[in-house]
């Protein structure tokens, strides 16, 4: 995670000692309910966050309504995913409404707004759950997820966190919540053209190719699934290495004897394409 500290982000010594605090159930998750530019999130954008942070402190050291004695919030959460440390760990945070909710968890903003930049970015995603994670190993928080507005008044934390948090607040990409992307159009590989390869290349002379453009896919996938060694992963040629690593593909998909002998099959070939983004054809 990229954790930035009080002191590297210029933070002011908190106005009143504040309370020590063992363990909470959980985390409530916030936004900052103003605007926040829609630009933030570009990458050059970083340089202001720290800026924003310490505006953040200073707006509310200087809420003599809310008589803050820091920052109110536990980290804060920038579109960039980088985590700002704020109140920290075992330290009462000050963001949840009233006395015993601020007791019950510990809270992260992101910044998102109400206008402007008003959905979280995915590094943004990952350095809240950066953050819960931080406070869950070191801060005794509990499993709790929760949004400000569970068990109070308020629109905060926005639409699009709350749908997060109740689905768990999952990282970005987590299996089952985001399909995985299709593979490019094109990438096709001909289930006719790979068998032949690997019924000629292996008693040829080395490195005879037979249709190196479908073998090279092929073999690409071998690599990446630690099967053959990249120094033959790319020459298109399905020579005897290759054939040993798809009857290894094989067998791990579960064929065993004749029925994994290293020349592609439609089922393995097609569960190999599916993971390594490749379509086959006839
Ligand atoms: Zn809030
Ligand atoms: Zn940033």
């Amino acid at each position: 995670m990229h954790l930035v500290t009080r002191a590297q982000w210029g933070a002011k010594p908190p106005k009143s000692p504040l309370k020590h605090i063992a363990s909470t159930k959980g985390v409530k998750v916030h936004y900052e309910g103003a605007p926040v530019p829609a630009d933030l999130a570009k990458p050059e954008k970083h340089s202001q966050c720290a800026g924003r942070v310490r505006s953040i402190q200073a707006s509310h050291l200087a809420n003599t309504k809310e008589k803050y004695s820091d920052i109110a919030y536990s980290y804060v959460v920038c579109p960039h995913g980088h985590v700002f440390e704020g109140r920290g760990l075992h330290k009462r945070q000050g963001a949840n409404g009233n006395q015993q909710l601020n007791l019950n968890h510990y809270s992260v903003v992101a910044m998102v707004g109400d206008s402007g930049l008003t959905k979280p970015t995915n590094d943004q995603l990952h350095g809240i759950r950066d953050a819960i994670e931080l406070l869950r190993d070191k801060g005794g928080a509990g499993a709790e997820i929760k949004g400000h507005r569970d068990g109070f008044a308020t629109k905060c934390p926005g639409d699009p966190l709350q749908e997060w948090v109740k689905k768990g607040a999952p990282r970005p990409g987590t299996p089952g919540i985001e399909p995985p992307p299709p593979p490019p159009p094109g990438a096709k590989v001909s289930l006719s053209h790979v068998i032949t390869a690997a019924r000629t290349d292996p008693g040829a002379a080395q490195g005879h190719t037979t249709f190196p453009a479908d073998v090279k896919r092929v073999e690409a996938a071998l690599v990446a699934e630690g099967l053959l060694d990249p120094k033959f992963g790319d020459d298109g040629s399905f020579g005897s290495r290759t054939v040993d690593a798809y009857a290894a593909y094989q067998r791990r998909q579960g064929f065993t004897g004749a029925n994994a002998d290293g020349i592609p099959g439609k089922s393995t070939l097609t569960t190999l394409g599916s993971q390594h983004g490749f379509t086959v054809a006839a």
